[in-house]
């Protein structure tokens, strides 16, 4: 476990390697993604109930609601909606958003993710919304609970959380998505 960062650059936490471990292949980012979302069972993001088919036959749409009958995933009315990148790149591009203390360029999200230059850059277009936001709430996080406690040294899981809990809900306007 590498807990003691390398540079100043990088916050102490989770190394890219225990990353690639936690993600292994997209459906174990999914389910990181579903339990940071619905943390207490999976509820119908169109209205509510927690009357929810699992396992629909739908290829994207995993989840089915038995109450209004609509499909959704866990990108549903998130800002990962319009987006094709699959669930660990997401996962990933979170994790070096939040280890990186200065901003995180699409360049290196293309050459890290391996994804599009256009991809890259609507990637950090949304994480860049949702990290400011989440930002925020970290502050008053850390004011709340912890006076003394230095944003570095909170646990990384924990940052990932706050920034895929500001991502729900933040879905931006930009058409034309993404492969
Ligand atoms: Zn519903």
């Amino acid at each position: 476990m590498a807990h003691k960062a390398p540079g100043k650059h990088e916050r102490i936490g989770l190394s890219l390697v225990e990353i690639t471990r936690l993600f292994p292949h997209n459906e174990a980012a999914e389910q990181w993604l579903i339990g940071i979302r619905w943390s207490e069972g999976i509820t119908c993001p169109h209205c509510g109930p927690e009357n929810v088919q699992e396992k629909s036959k739908h290829p994207a749409m995993p989840h089915r609601c038995r109450s209004c009958r609509k499909f959704f995933s866990v990108r549903t009315r998130t800002v990962m909606q319009a987006s094709n990148l699959d669930y660990q790149v997401w996962a990933t591009g979170i994790y070096l958003f939040c280890t990186s203390l200065k901003s995180v360029s699409s360049m290196k999200l293309r050459r890290d993710l391996d994804i599009t230059q256009k991809s890259a850059w609507h990637l950090a277009h949304r994480l860049h919304k949702a990290f400011a936001h989440e930002h925020k709430h970290l502050k008053r996080y850390v004011s709340e609970f912890a006076a003394r406690y230095n944003i570095r040294e909170l646990d990384t899981l924990t940052q990932l959380a706050f920034v895929v809990r500001s991502m729900i809900g933040k879905r931006l306007k930009c058409r034309g998505l993404i492969a």
